[in-house]
């Protein structure tokens, strides 16, 4: 349960960033914050502020998934306690974390005393980085030098990238999320949530939280063996709070925490001037005018082009994106569009939202109609056409131009809360 104090006047301080300590069979890096916050908590330690829960770049080449890490900052009273407590975090760390897993190598970061404004716009930009390119460890690792930053790995220790970047993370847009924990005992069993309690709370609560729900079905529990039961994401504090009350389950929950979170904000996208200076493995807000109708290609996943002046860029609406791709599917050639997404390995970007600009004419040429009133049928090539009522022919070739009505209008359209990435921002928080 979160019990942070705001109350600055204590001198000794410590920014605490975790990362990489899960697996994709189990663990969660939010639950290891919660024990240790627990513990902290048990010591008599008080923290500043809501521990956050940062996401990195979705395409990071070593995520377990959703590429999250943490921090949070404690208030301590002497250096006796700043020494007790990262002893306390570094061991929990080491008992927690998923070390047996050759992909998790787990990274920490202390920082003790209060950041310095100039350290605040190195750590952003840095942050920034790590959420929209790939950083090298040894930038890591010179920069929280530089800055005064204490680093601990664990193997590898490649967290230490997203740790350092979980505190600089700028929050000027952030939202919340609860995430409600599990007795142990039932990891990797079914999720016991009541969905009309979720359709309930989404009802009371709905904008303040969102993504509660996709097309009528439960979006809060997650489908992996981790040791969250649900998460709660809002606008507020306060909101995502009360709306856990409004949850019914059927199974224990071990305890809950309130993340402040860059989630759901676009941080992760870049606005690129031109489609081709966009790179891969980055993410982006670019214009451009479609090339050619699109396709559906094998796995009902839905590609089309789009260019500019200084190239063309390949655009997918993938299967999981459900519904969205009906709407993808309505656009044509010489519509303008402002695509988001993120450009995956073989250079396609993936679609997290769309915005139609215009939409083009569209036309389609057709067989004359006959003076009796009925279409048409072509006479055999280059031969005319003959009315199948009256039989009347007629020599002419040439075909009818028919504007076709275009059922899509112009505006937003994004994925379905199930597709949605952490950090996309649903078009509810406005754009
Ligand atoms: P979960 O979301 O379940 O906590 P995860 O997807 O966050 O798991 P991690 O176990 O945290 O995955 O592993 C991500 C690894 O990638 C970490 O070692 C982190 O430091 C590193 N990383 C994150 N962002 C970048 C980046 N932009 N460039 C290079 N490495 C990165």
């Amino acid at each position: 349960m979160n019990d942070f104090e705001t109350d600055n006047s204590d001198l000794f301080p410590l920014y605490v960033g975790i990362d990489d300590t899960d697996s994709v069979s189990g663990m969660c890096t939010t639950y290891i914050c919660s024990v240790i916050l627990d513990r902290l908590k048990d010591c008599g330690f008080k923290l500043d502020g809501p521990p956050r829960l940062v996401r990195l770049n979705p395409f990071a080449p070593h995520k377990t998934r959703g590429n999250g890490a943490v921090s949070f900052k404690l208030i301590l009273k002497s250096r006796n306690e700043i020494k007790k407590a990262k002893k306390i975090i570094l061991k929990m760390v080491q008992e927690l974390a998923v070390l047996e897993d050759p992909k998790t190598n787990p990274g920490l970061v202390f920082f003790e005393g209060d950041l310095k404004d100039q350290t605040k716009v190195e750590l952003r930009e840095y942050a920034l980085k790590t959420i929209r390119t790939i950083i090298k460890k040894k930038e890591t690792e010179k920069l929280a030098k530089k800055l005064g930053f204490e680093l601990f790995g664990f193997k590898k220790g490649m967290g230490v990238i997203g740790a350092l970047a979980a505190v600089g993370c700028p929050m000027d847009d952030a939202t919340y999320e609860l995430l409600a924990y599990r007795d142990p005992l039932n990891y990797g069993k079914k999720r016991k949530v009541d969905l009309e309690s979720v359709r309930e709370m989404d009802r009371q609560t709905y904008p303040d939280t969102f993504d509660n729900l996709d097309n009528g079905y439960m979006a809060i529990t997650p489908h992996t063996p981790c040791p969250v039961l649900y998460g709660i994401r809002g606008e507020t504090f306060n909101a995502v709070l009360n709306a856990m009350k409004l949850v019914k389950v059927s199974e224990p929950i071990k305890g809950f925490l309130i993340f402040l979170t860059n989630q759901h904000t676009d941080l992760h996208l870049q606005v690129a001037n031109n489609i081709s200076q966009m790179e891969k493995f980055q993410c982006y807000i670019v214009k451009g005018v479609v090339k050619d109708f699109p396709v559906v290609i094998e796995g009902g996943h839905v590609i089309f082009t789009i260019y500019d002046s200084s190239g063309e860029v390949e655009c997918a609406a993938y299967e999981p994106t459900k519904d969205f791709r009906e709407i993808v599917r309505q656009i044509a050639p010489g519509d303008h569009l402002r695509v988001y997404g993120g450009i995956g390995m073989k250079g396609t970007l993936n679609l997290e939202k769309i915005q139609i600009i215009t939409l083009a004419s569209v036309y389609e040429y057709m067989n004359p109609f006959c003076e009796c009133g009925r279409r048409m049928k072509s006479a055999g090539t280059g031969k005319g056409y003959k009315c199948p009522g009256c039989g009347k022919k007629m020599r002419s070739n040439s075909k009818e131009k028919v504007k076709i009505e275009r059922k899509i209008k112009t505006g937003f359209y994004e994925v379905p809360p199930s597709a949605r990435r952490h950090l996309s921002k649903p078009l509810i928080r406005g754009m």
